[in-house]
């Protein structure tokens, strides 16, 4: 077969690449995935995802932050689902604390709206959390939570609706450049395209050679309790939270189902060279330990898990994603979105699909994003929980 286009790996980012090449009519658009459609192995899944503004290294993410939710609202709109959840963010600390005052710093020099919660205030409007004396909360107004699934889904029918073509439950074992094109192989046979995007997630590493080295596999374990009284755990009363208390560290969204809400420790089960050989399942003592966790921090939970799952994600060594194309522009690679990437997927999959038609999108910066500043960065010396 030949395209003109060629997507492979349609989770977080390829979805969305996908519906983004697609809206040119005439262009020949093909997304290749692993599984079936909006499938339960990939690092979008999961319910929810964080999604804030103000955040670390604001300098880098802030804007493009700004711009993932205009862009996420906006897709919204146009599939009309709601899959940005404007709950706000609310953060709790101990006064002074890193975790609150770089919140804190990073909205006040983005003028991000926020409000910045006392004691007293903390415990008066969100009663739902147990607190200590020294414990703050700073709300980032513009945060809130994402739908993921929705989101891969809505990517995919967009695209279709558009024209592209999709082939699931068909792997592709390599791509191969061949001078002025690139193929991808698959078990059905091969497409040859004038330009490829691979966006592989927690697979990247083995797809792509010249990712040796540069990204592991993570997994991440969620956690979902019972709250005895729900109606105190809606949307509208109970803002995603991210909470860190005696070393611990806790963050949750509201209930989506009707009878649980989302409590996880963020725990990150150390580091793969693949996906195959990382843990697929839970201890039995970390277990007791984030249940033990979620209901001190939040003493309404029935302190058992109504349920468990484990994900994994790519990581780059310095936690900062991949996004480049050779240097013949033909083949561009997202990757290592290191557990914090999905709240910028309409940013990212805009700059691959630019990338991939030659041009260099605004906010895309090689320096910080390219595969050279990779192989030559120095491996992150702290552990942030996903989502952070
Ligand atoms: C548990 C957990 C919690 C997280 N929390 C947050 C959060 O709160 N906020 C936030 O912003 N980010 C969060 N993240 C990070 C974010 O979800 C990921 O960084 C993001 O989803 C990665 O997207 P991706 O497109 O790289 O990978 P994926 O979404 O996994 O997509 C990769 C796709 O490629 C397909 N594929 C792989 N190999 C092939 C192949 N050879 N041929 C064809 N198809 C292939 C896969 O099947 C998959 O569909 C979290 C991640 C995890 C795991």
């Amino acid at each position: 077969m030949r395209a003109d286009v060629v997507v492979v790996g349609l989770g977080t980012i390829g979805a969305l690449t996908l519906a983004e090449l697609s809206a040119v009519p005439g262009r020949k658009v093909v997304g290749v995935e692993r599984f079936g459609p909006v499938h339960s192995h990939g690092a979008f899944t999961g319910e929810s995802r964080v999604f804030r503004t103000a955040v670390h290294e604001g300098e880098r993410y802030v804007p493009a932050l700004l711009e993932a939710r205009r862009l996420w609202k906006s897709l919204g709109a146009q599939v009309g689902r709601s899959l940005l959840l404007e709950t706000g963010v609310l953060s709790i600390g101990p006064s002074g604390s890193a975790a609150i005052e770089t919140t804190a710093s990073e909205a006040q020099r983005f003028s991000l709206p926020h409000e910045a919660l006392d004691h007293a205030e903390l415990h008066r409007r969100y009663p739902q959390h147990d607190l200590d004396s020294d414990d703050v909360g700073f709300l980032d107004l513009l945060g809130g939570g994402l739908r993921p699934e929705l989101a891969v889904l809505s990517g995919l029918e967009i695209a279709s609706a558009n024209g592209a073509e999709i082939a699931v439950r068909s792997p592709a074992t390599a791509i191969e450049h061949r001078g002025d094109a690139v193929a991808v192989i698959t078990a059905e046979g091969e497409i040859v395209a004038d330009r490829v995007v691979v966006c592989a997630g927690s697979w990247a590493g083995e797809l792509l050679p010249q990712l040796a080295g540069l990204l592991r596999v993570t997994p991440l374990s969620l956690t979902w309790f019972a709250p005895h009284q729900i109606d105190r755990f809606s949307p509208d009363r109970f803002p995603v939270f991210l909470r860190d208390r005696g070393g611990a560290h806790l963050f949750g969204v509201p209930t989506l189902d009707g009878f649980s809400i989302k409590a996880s420790a963020g725990e990150l089960w150390g580091n793969y060279a693949s996906l195959g050989e990382s843990p697929k399942e839970v201890d039995l003592p970390t277990l007791e330990h984030i249940a033990r966790t979620a209901s001190w921090f939040l003493p309404d939970l029935n302190p058992e898990p109504v349920r468990v799952s484990m994900h994994y994600d790519a990581y780059a060594s310095d936690r900062v994603p991949i996004i480049d194309s050779s240097d013949d522009g033909r083949l561009t690679v997202v990757a290592g979105l290191s557990g914090h990437g999905f709240k910028f997927a309409p940013i990212f999959s805009r700059w691959a699909a630019r990338l991939a038609l030659g041009e260099l999108p605004d906010g895309y910066d090689p320096l910080v994003y390219g595969l050279d500043a990779h192989r030559s960065c120095e491996p992150a010396s702290s552990q942030i929980p996903c989502g952070a």
